[in-house]
């Protein structure tokens, strides 16, 4: 298996130093609803660590919280609210975001904010070996005294240092000294230090957290290409320096950019789609096939043509795993290993994944002409189902909620009571993004409640009483109760 490693600018043989791998990816500032970037960063680093697991490895994942930033401070000043509490909405609604593109929770998500002790511990370390120095409360990294610095994002010491004249300086040593320690400014939240009241800088937040939780020395370190430099750069220089152990990080991975049009897709030129936004559009199972159709070091340029165009090739794949053929000639042969081998070559070469999908769309023609010819494809159905699994791709059936009771009820004559099912769970679990989102008495829920009352008086009138029971069961955990009369079910919202 390869990857490709920015530390040394080629593919190279992945050897992890044990049987678990450590992987830490830098996570979230949570000050505002993330948007298609970060959708790309963390679906590939799912995926990667997806595919590591498929490939028999243990995977240890960390992924931190940045919960104390100038962002977060200014956002919440305009707000009126604790940092805390904006923080903490943010981080709620991140979690919503990567649940529902079913990106695979971390094993641990430190928060910057409860690890202030270590990050004193780190600083004052590196202040006593001459790698830092405070000046005014502050404290800064001292760049010129490591030799190897730029090494990561390719710049020497001399290009980097020739941007001091040009910049001026003020407290600092040096205008390349990054900050670890920020000395508190009037009204934002602060920590007591040797160095006075502050908080920490976002680099040292990462190299510590990273030690801490994964070692001195990590497998894989990833992000977007735009963190190479400065903030991987000063993490290499920053962990280094305090442990004396290179590397910090075996494998440096960084995933392409997402663009709107020409341009880069950011807070700053005001031309954002959020997560949210698109999956009102899309499926997660489209987002993540989008996202994985380009390899994942290149940019992706986000439009809706993309988008539409890789729904239309999941309703194929959705197609041919759910299609139950007659089978009449028994089960059809299908050479799966071959398939199976095409999807580890693609994703041996730095996680190809175009590849691995084309191999996928390709299984799944295969199995569509064999059940067109009357054969049994269980099997096929299997494999296609188990590598889409690795790409985190659930491929299950996509029903946009509808508010016509009609298409419901007739599906009653259908014998396919698992189509009904995924419909009607479906209806199910819209009410429960409204109510999640706007509370227990979203108005906006309601005709959804109606059509789930009205498909289940049916379904009672037939006697298909397992499935109306389901429905009531599932209101009820959503806090609302269906209570049957002979004629009819009446609504009650619980508060
Ligand atoms: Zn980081």
């Amino acid at each position: 298996m390869k990857v490709y490693n920015t530390l040394s600018g080629q593919k190279e043989e992945f050897l992890p130093q044990g049987d678990e791998v450590k992987v830490y990816v830098c996570g979230v500032t949570p000050y505002a609803d993330c948007h298609i970037g970060h959708a790309m960063s963390y679906i590939i680093f799912d995926v990667i660590r997806r595919y590591l697991q498929f490939r028999g490895y243990k995977v240890k994942y960390v992924q931190n919280i940045t919960d104390i930033d100038d962002k977060i401070i200014d956002r919440a000043n305009q707000l009126g609210i604790s940092t805390g509490e904006l923080a903490g909405k943010f981080t709620t609604r991140y979690f919503e975001d990567m649940d529902a593109l079913n990106i695979s929770r971390a094993d641990i998500y430190p928060k910057a904010t409860e690890e202030i002790p270590k990050i004193i511990e780190v600083v004052q370390d590196l202040v006593d070996k001459g790698y830092a120095y405070p000046v005014g409360g502050s404290v800064y990294f001292r760049v010129r005294n490591v030799s190897d610095y730029g090494k990561l994002s390719h710049r020497s010491l001399e290009s980097t240092m020739s941007m001091e004249n040009a910049l001026g300086s003020d407290d600092k040593e040096s205008p390349m000294d990054f900050v670890l320690w920020k000395a508190a400014k009037p009204g934002e939240p602060l920590w007591a230090s040797p160095w006075g009241p502050g908080r920490p800088g976002w680099h040292i937040e990462c190299s510590v957290m990273s030690l801490k939780y994964l070692g001195n020395t990590l497998d894989i370190h990833g992000g977007g290409q735009d963190l190479v430099f400065p903030h991987h750069e000063n993490e290499i220089a920053q962990s280094e320096s305090f442990t004396g152990i290179k590397p910090f990080v075996k494998y440096w991975l960084h995933n392409g950019l997402v663009q709107l049009g020409e341009e880069k897709m950011s807070k700053s030129l005001g031309n954002l789609i959020t997560i949210k936004e698109a999956l009102g559009r899309y499926s997660p199972d489209a987002i993540r096939i989008f996202v994985l159709s380009s390899h994942y070091r290149s940019p992706l340029t986000y439009s809706e043509e993309a988008l539409e165009s890789a729904e239309k090739g999941l309703d194929r794949l959705r197609q041919v795993v759910h299609s139950e053929g007659k089978g009449e000639k028994g089960e059809g042969e299908i050479d799966t290993e071959a398939y199976h081998q095409r999807f580890i070559d693609g994703m041996d070469d730095d996680f190809n994944t175009p590849q691995a999908i084309a191999a996928l769309f390709d299984l799944a023609r295969d199995i569509n002409r064999l059940s067109d010819e009357g054969y049994s494809v269980t099997q096929g159905q299997q494999v296609l189902l188990e590598l889409a699994d690795v790409l985190g791709l659930t491929l299950k059936p996509l029903v946009k909620p509808s508010l016509d009771a009609e298409p419901f009820i007739n599906l009653q004559k259908s014998t396919i009571a698992k189509i009904r099912r995924a419909k009607l769970e479906k209806v199910i679990e819209e009410v429960e993004r409204l109510l999640h989102e706007q509370g227990t008495d979203a108005q906006e829920a309601t005709p959804y409640i109606n059509l789930l009352r009205e498909v289940r008086n049916a379904l009672r009138k037939e006697k298909h009483f397992q499935l109306a029971d389901e429905i009531r069961a599932k209101m009820g955990e959503l806090g609302i109760i269906l209570g049957d009369t002979p004629s009819d079910t009446i609504v009650k919202r619980k508060r």
